[in-house]
């Protein structure tokens, strides 16, 4: 058995814990990027942040980056 993974994606998490992102924008993974950290690379060259908060990672798009408060 071979395992064909069809990579990972990394959804925004909004622009705090409350607020779902309006957009429900994703990241565009290049061709090629199946890990996390590969696809939040590719996140970054488009704007996203990744913030820890409480434990975990929290993905936000550019929208929601500019509509979070800055913290
Ligand atoms: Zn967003």
């Amino acid at each position: 058995m071979t395992a064909h993974p069809l990579g990972v994606e990394v959804s925004c998490d909004g622009p705090d814990d409350q607020t779902d992102c309006p957009d429900s924008a994703a990241v565009r993974a290049s061709f090629g990027s199946m890990t996390a950290p590969q696809v939040r690379a590719d996140g970054r060259r488009d704007g996203w942040t990744s913030r820890r908060s409480l434990g975990r990672l929290r993905d936000v798009c550019p929208a929601c980056r500019a509509s979070a408060p800055s913290v």
